[in-house]
């Protein structure tokens, strides 16, 4: 098995450029709003809406990686956040980046 933290910080660069692509997306439509009619400007009001919330998601996640990251960085990744137990080897492989062992994440 790979080192989870290389995993992790190649998936946080990742992120960060689909953020930036997403971000830029958004911007265009933004500008293209002013020259284009009406239902062509809902059409581009629906983009940014749905370009919006992927950033949104975009950035919780990423802010979800560099918390694992920084517990890796202090020697506690794979301990659950809240009990502080081990979080199980299968839960950490399915996302790496969980902050919760099993039972406190269904608590
Ligand atoms: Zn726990």
């Amino acid at each position: 098995m790979s080192n989870p933290q290389q995993v992790l910080e190649t998936r946080l660069a990742g992120l960060r450029e689909e953020l930036t692509r997403t971000t830029a997306a958004a911007a265009t439509v933004e500008l293209d709003q002013t020259t284009q009619g009406r239902l062509s400007r809902m059409d581009a009001m629906q983009q940014q809406a749905i370009a919006a919330s992927l950033a949104e998601r975009l950035r919780t996640e990423i802010r979800k990686t560099e918390a694992a990251l920084d517990r890796a960085a202090a020697g506690t990744y794979g301990d659950c956040c809240r009990c502080g137990e081990k979080i199980a080897a299968a839960r950490l492989a399915a996302d790496l980046a969980t902050p919760f062992c099993s039972s406190c994440v269904s608590a």
